[in-house]
């Protein structure tokens, strides 16, 4: 036995991942269900196979590595992962870790915590963000599980990760299901990140008949400022990008309906079920589940008719509102998502360490950006605020926006151009600065169709109206 590390399922993450160990100086025992793919990652590993050990069976596997032994486990998730842990655990010893690196519902990743214990196996939940690239040459490691059982594999894996001036864009967040927790948050604030700037997108196109490769300047320009990221860099180069069958721009031949795995919808969920707002992710699954439907689109456009209600006109310069609007819709998405990580913490007594989050995702992730700096320093300073747009950085960025954002918000519903996402970070920041809100009234209703019994400001007296039932 002599690899240090063992990598099941050789899939785009998988095989990177392996590739990657490798590169570092690591030997590395892979294997994958169906054989085929182990021999032809082994046959492409090039002058990296010396350090990669392929197997063709667990057995083997589980045998070439030495103990106590890492097994990442890289495939698809849900049930697979199950299945894999069933068949690999009458083969591992004590101490073996067997890692989940896939992107697991942090409930599984719970049940399989509670599942593993009193077994001698110790087991770690790993979000990894980067995709491909970020797999093979260093990716954002999230990783939940026991302080001690992430001391036995932070080698690796920090050696592994991406790296942000020198530091290693991995963290151990906390116990059990800590990693996956935050890689699904990472994930909903991603959503809301690409939602936003396909809205951006969409008023240019059809409210300022801009073409794809000027559209692609500005968000070029855009990525020297206060928005840059890897999601503006990537549109930009996107825009650019010509078909060769047509000559067209090639998003411009792309089918609109947006894919999704499940990773938004579960940051929805789970901010839901913390009673913590995150409409910005919410609003960007839901956009992806109408584009989904191209049928039903197809056919309101026919019936309804398709708003044309004339150029998007904001006087002055369309492009630094468009940019400032696009920043505060960013800064709703991330101080939502935030706040849901906040309230799981709470919960799941995790005590996720906000500001390294923050660190770990300025590179190797998807939506890594000069920003996650700024959030990594407010959150270092002001340990305890509420919510990120209470910390004085956030605070003014809000208050610096505010027009743009309202502008372009404005603009684009008065011309019928859809803004879900950037739409609801503006009534989010307009409900969130409002001391005294509607809620009142919504309470004094409860109380009359359903006795729920309310609190009076000034904390006199009766707290159940004489509401006049018979009329
Ligand atoms: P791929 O579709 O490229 O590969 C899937 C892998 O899972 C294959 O090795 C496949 O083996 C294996 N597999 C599927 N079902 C089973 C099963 N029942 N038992 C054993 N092995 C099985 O997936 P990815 O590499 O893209 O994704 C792997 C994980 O990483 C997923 O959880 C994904 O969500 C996550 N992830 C993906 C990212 C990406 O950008 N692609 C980014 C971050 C995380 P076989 O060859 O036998 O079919």
């Amino acid at each position: 036995a002599s690899a240090e590390i063992g990598v099941i399922g050789l899939g785009v993450m998988g095989a990177n991942l392996a590739l990657n160990i490798a590169d570092h100086g690591f030997d590395v025992a892979v294997y994958n269900r169906t054989e085929e793919r182990t021999r032809e990652f082994a046959a492409g590993a090039g002058e990296l196979s010396s350090k990669i050990i392929p197997t063709g069976s667990l057995e083997e596997f589980v045998a070439a590595i030495r103990p106590p032994r890492p097994v990442i486990i890289m495939i698809k998730a849900g049930d697979p992962v199950d299945q894999q842990i069933a068949a690999l655990k009458p083969l591992l010893e004590n101490n073996d870790i067997i890692i989940d690196a896939g992107n697991a519902n942090f409930r599984d990743t719970m049940r399989r915590f509670e599942e593993l214990k009193d077994t001698g196996l110790t087991f770690i939940g790993m979000g990894v963000s980067g995709g491909e690239e970020g797999a093979r040459f260093g990716p954002s490691i999230m990783v939940g599980g026991t302080e001690a059982s992430w001391n036995r594999v932070s080698d690796v894996i920090n050696a592994i990760s991406a790296k942000f001036n020198d530091e290693p864009c991995a963290a151990w967040l906390g116990e059990n299901g800590a990693g996956h927790f935050v890689k699904t948050i990472h994930n909903g604030i991603e959503y809301a990140d690409m939602q936003m700037i396909a809205e951006i997108y969409g008023i240019m196109r059809d409210g300022m008949d801009m073409k794809a490769p000027e559209m692609a300047g500005v968000f070029d320009a855009w990525n020297s400022g206060p928005l840059d990221s890897f999601l503006v860099e990537i549109t930009s180069k996107v825009l650019a990008t010509g078909d060769d069958k047509t000559g067209k721009p090639l998003v411009d031949v792309i089918l609109d309906a947006a894919g999704q795995k499940g990773t938004g919808r579960w940051s929805a969920i789970e901010s839901q079920q913390m009673a913590v707002p995150a409409s910005a992710i919410e609003a960007a699954v839901g956009a992806r589940s109408l584009s989904a439907m191209t049928g039903l689109r197809a056919e309101a456009e026919e019936l309804l008719g398709r708003p044309d209600l004339g150029r998007f006109e904001v006087g002055g310069n369309a492009a630094a509102l468009l940019e400032q609007a696009l920043l505060a819709g960013k800064v709703a998405a991330y101080a939502q998502g935030f706040a849901v990580m906040a309230a799981a913490s709470k919960e799941f007594g995790w005590n996720l360490p906000m500001p390294i989050i923050a660190k770990i995702w300025r590179a190797g992730c998807i939506i890594r950006s000069r920003f996650l700096d700024e959030i990594s320093e407010a959150f270092t300073k002001t340990p305890d605020v509420a919510n990120l747009v209470m910390t004085p950085e956030f605070s003014r960025i809000v208050k610096e926006t505010d027009t743009a954002l309202r502008t372009v918000v404005a603009e684009a519903v008065r011309k019928g151009l859809p803004v879900p996402a950037l739409s609801s970070a503006v009534a989010y920041f307009d409900q969130l600065r409002r001391a005294r809100g509607t809620a009142n009234l919504i309470q004094a209703q409860r109380d009359f169709f359903g006795a729920h019994g309310f609190e009076r400001i000034d904390g006199k007296g009766e707290n159940h109206g004489p509401w006049n039932m018979g009329n």
